[in-house]
Formats: C-alpha cells, sequence, structure tokens
C-alpha cells in the first residue's frame, strides 16, 4: 500500500531525527547494499570478502592460490583474482554512493574454499595438473580440529601477507576508479581476529605499503582508514594498546559471545534452547547480547580505546546489531553505530530512536 509506505516513511524520518546511534548493514553485494539503502542503512557496517571467491569463475583460482607450492605460485594465483575483487568493491562504492564502507581482509579457515567430496577432488587434481592422492595430501594440511580457533582471520594475513596485499590493492584501485569529487570515496579496511597489538601492527604495515604503492602508480590518492575487529576476549581486554594503532574499532559480537562463553557458534541450534527453557540463560546469546558478560567486554574495549583515542570511531557488526534489546545497549554504551543485516535495518534504527525516549527515565 503506497500510502502506508509514505506515512511509514516519514514515521521513519521522525525516529531518525531523534536517534543519536548510526546505523549501517552488514552487506557484501551490491544489490544487497542497495537493498540495505533503501532500508536506510547509512552505510556498510561489514561487507564479508568471503563469499566474493565462490563464483564459479574464482573458486579455482582460489584453490590453486591455497594448494600452491610455493609463494610465487601463489601470487600468481592471487594476481588472477586481483581484477575480481576490484570489481566487487567497486560495485559496493558505486552502490554506496561515497557513504562509508568497511571491508572485511578474508577471515576463515582457507580448507572452507577445498573441496571434501572425493569425486570433487578428482576434478581439481585434473584441474591443477596434479596427482590426485598429492591434492588428497595438501587437503588433509589445511584440517582444521577447531576451525573457529584456527587458522583464519588476521592469522592467515600475517602467514599469507599476499593475501592481505591482494586484497588491500583491490580495494584501493576499486576507491580510485569510483571515487568523484562529489562523491569521494574512503575505504574503511578491517582486519578480523586480532588479538595483539602485533598482529594488527602487521597488517596495518602490509596495507599502508600497498597503499603508498597504488597511489604513486596511480598519481592519485583516496583517504582510507585501517581498523579491527574487536572478536577476541584479550582484543577488548588490550584495546588500549590496539588503538594507538587502529583507526576504528567494531565489535563482533558473534565470536566475542562464543570465545567469552566458550560456547560454539553451532550450540545455538543445540542444547542452548534448552538452557533458556530451563532459565539459566534468559535467552540465546547468540541472539540477544548478553549485557552482562559479553557487553562487559563491549564496554571494557570501547572504554580502553577512548581512553587512548577519545573519538576513536566504534561500531559492532555482529547478529546482535539489529536485536532491540542490543541496539539499546550499544546506544547506552556511546557505539557510533550499529550494523546489520539490510532487513533489520528499520528495526535497529526503531530502536535507537527508542532508546533516546528511555534515556532520562
Ligand atoms: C562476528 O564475529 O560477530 C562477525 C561479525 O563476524 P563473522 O560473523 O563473520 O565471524
Ligand atoms: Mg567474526
Amino acid at each position: 500500500d503506497p500510502e502506508l509506505s509514505g506515512e511509514f516513511s516519514r514515521f521513519m524520518t521522525w525516529a531518525d531525527d531523534l536517534r543519536t546511534l548510526g546505523v549501517r548493514a552488514n552487506a557484501d553485494t551490491p544489490e544487497d547494499a542497495r537493498q540495505a539503502l533503501e532500508f536506510g542503512a547509512e552505510g556498510i557496517g561489514l561487507a564479508r570478502t568471503e563469499h566474493m571467491f565462490f563464483g564459479d569463475d574464482r573458486i579455482a583460482k582460489m584453490q590453486r592460490m591455497i594448494l600452491a607450492d610455493s609463494e610465487e605460485e601463489r601470487r600468481d594465483a592471487l594476481e588472477a583474482l586481483l581484477p575480481f575483487q576490484r570489481e566487487d568493491f567497486a560495485g559496493l562504492f558505486q552502490a554506496m554512493k561515497g557513504r562509508p564502507v568497511t571491508i572485511r581482509l578474508l577471515d576463515p579457515p582457507l580448507h572452507e574454499f577445498l573441496p571434501h567430496d572425493a569425486e570433487e577432488q578428482e576434478v581439481l587434481a585434473e584441474r591443477l595438473e596434479m596427482p590426485v592422492r598429492r591434492v588428497r595430501e595438501k587437503i588433509e594440511q589445511h584440517a582444521e580440529m577447531n576451525p573457529m580457533l584456527g587458522h583464519r582471520g588476521c592469522r592467515l594475513g600475517v602467514t599469507h601477507a599476499e593475501i592481505t596485499e591482494m586484497q588491500a590493492r583491490a580495494i584501493l584501485e576499486a576507491a580510485i576508479d569510483v571515487s568523484t569529487d562529489d562523491a569521494p570515496v574512503r575505504p574503511e579496511i578491517m582486519v578480523p581476529l586480532v588479538s595483539t597489538k602485533a598482529e594488527f601492527d602487521h597488517q596495518r604495515s602490509v596495507i599502508d605499503e600497498v597503499a603508498a604503492a597504488v597511489f604513486e602508480e596511480r598519481g592519485k590518492e583516496v583517504q582510507y582508514r585501517v581498523g579491527t575487529m574487536i572478536e577476541i576476549p584479550r582484543a577488548a581486554l588490550r584495546a588500549g594498546e590496539i588503538a594507538e594503532a587502529a583507526d576504528f574499532f567494531s565489535f563482533g559480537t558473534n565470536d566475542l559471545t562464543q570465545m567469552t562463553f566458550g560456547f560454539s557458534r553451532d550450540d545455538a541450534g543445540r542444547f542452548l534452547p534448552y538452557y533458556v527453557q530451563e532459565n539459566l540463560l534468559p535467552a540465546d546469546p547468540f541472539q540477544t547480547l548478553d549485557q552482562e558478560g559479553v557487553g562487559e567486554m563491549v564496554s571494557i574495549g570501547t572504554n580502553r580505546g577512548r581512553k587512548v583515542k577519545p573519538k576513536l570511531q566504534v561500531g559492532i557488526c555482529g547478529e546482535h546489531g539489529g536485536d532491540p534489546a542490543s541496539v539499546k545497549f550499544c546506544h547506552d554504551t556511546d557505539l557510533d553505530y550499529v550494523s546489520c543485516s539490510p532487513f533489520r535495518v528499520p528495526i535497529a534504527r526503531l530502536a535507537a530512536a527508542q532508546a533516546v525516549t528511555e534515556d532520562d527515565r
């Protein structure tokens, strides 16, 4: 009903006038980005890059990169992926027309890109012109007993800096291509799964070096920022020193919940409903932020970070960013924005406005 939607959008404008908390969306395709804008998102708070490698034309290159025998071979495979990534990021920047876009470097363990089915492994071996036995051996080397605590996030970028280099280059080249005087693109590059300042420093220097090279080659610069996910309890505790080097923080409350409780993200569908039913937990902590424990990690991280950098931009991009009670918590903790799935953006806008009306109670 167009009339209803007119009234609804007027009502939402009032909510927007009231709220002080920003609302961004988690989006990694131009379609999702446009959807997010229609729902009123002010930017992209999290563009996950892992899904970008699964397309038919990319996955083979990704697998070649992962199973390469030398850094040189890995670099060749990454070079073949660079144009795809440049196009991915340009699409997001174009859709967002100069609004903030936070792009997260590759996060999942690499085995997620490899085939585990025997037949698919044979196809891969043929494509790589490698004996099947050798391919299976290599895939085995990438197996992880505990993948969420394993070789993922910035740990990949530390051991394989060339992955970070390729992604940083794609982001910065796309930003230069899409930038106009009216709508300059100022990408926010986000490092996942940091637990020490040394890891962040490592990734930041890789990115800064790439930026200097790209700006020199192109004879043009863009403003970019490098920040970090705070999603490991240690990072929240050491937020003071990490803030010395990071331009922004974004709390990954999915992993932070997992690692603070020691619950696997897969437990959400297993015994956690029983915990809720028996009142051992007030709610599923992967849906509604556990304010007493995980929330304390968020407050500690924010306060320690801002003590060092008073204007540090702080957001959250876990599932909680679209949950009303958690949005209120983020408002009360003085975060700059929440970022959630596009379809939850209207709820987050309303919850952020409601939080203001409850401020002085
Ligand atoms: C998180 O951990 O909260 C997060 C946003 O990242 P992902 O869900 O991709 O691990
Ligand atoms: Mg995470």
